[in-house]
């Protein structure tokens, strides 16, 4: 498997861990455009949110309830941004599915 995210699941790569579960792992974004810059992932590889069916849904689903659970750890009350880039239009340059959580101050409105 070539996928960075997963050799961080894997502990091949390193990573900066904010919380982890049996399903999902967060961390600290290596080139943060914020304070505060979080990646949730899933364990399973996903590609992206395009890749979502019935069969890795509830998979997802635990990466998206682990959000709340990271944005408290980290401090971040007064509120915070979540983006998951899809596909090469979208921005998205790793291909496991992963929502990143920003914030840390008031962000700009803007697309991405
Ligand atoms: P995307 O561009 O796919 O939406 O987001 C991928 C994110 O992963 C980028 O913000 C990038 O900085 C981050 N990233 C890429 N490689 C690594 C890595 O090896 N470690 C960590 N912590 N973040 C990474
Ligand atoms: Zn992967």
């Amino acid at each position: 498997m070539s996928c960075i995210f997963c050799k961080i699941i894997s502990g091949e790569f390193p990573s900066k861990k904010v919380y982890e579960d049996e399903s999902v792992l967060a961390f600290h974004d290596i080139k943060p455009n914020a304070p505060v810059h979080v990646l949730v992932i899933p364990k399973m590889h996903i590609e992206s949110v395009d890749a979502l069916d019935e069969s890795n849904i509830d998979v997802a689903n635990k990466a998206l309830l682990a959000i709340p659970k990271v944005a408290a750890l980290l401090g971040l009350k007064n509120g915070y941004r979540v983006i998951s880039n899809c596909g090469e239009d979208g921005g998205q340059t790793v291909p496991h599915l992963h929502f990143h959580i920003i914030g840390g101050k008031k962000l700009p409105i803007k697309l991405n």
